[in-house]
């Protein structure tokens, strides 16, 4: 089941949390974003939005934008108009080193963690 979540603050800015980006990350990813409360926005919004489970495709792949999470994260996007765009992903301990490579810029189009 999907969840989503608005927590007011103040004034802003808007952020955009999102789990279950694709694959089963969302069955990772729900309990931290469902612990997050009004203790946790000082200021501005916080809207969590979370997926189970969905069809896997890279998001750097310029189709995951035609899938059905693409779309849903679209219309959020253009709902809420964030400042802040926060994607949580799962990966596997020996994806590790190619996260933290300094070229990944380079290499696959995303910023190193
Ligand atoms: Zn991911």
């Amino acid at each position: 089941m999907q969840f989503i979540k608005k927590i007011n603050g103040n004034n802003s800015p808007t952020r955009v949390f999102v789990g279950g980006v694709h694959g089963k990350e969302g069955l990772a990813t729900i309990e931290p974003l469902k612990q997050l409360s009004q203790m946790d926005v000082l200021n501005g919004e916080l809207i969590l939005f979370n997926c189970p489970e969905s069809r896997y495709i890279s998001t750097l792949d310029p189709d995951y934008y035609q899938t059905k999470m693409g779309q849903t994260i679209i219309k959020i996007i253009k709902k809420y108009k964030p400042e802040i765009y926060v994607e949580l992903h799962c990966y596997k301990p020996s994806s590790y080193q190619k996260l933290i490579n300094l070229n990944r810029k380079d290499e696959a189009g995303v910023p190193h963690s």
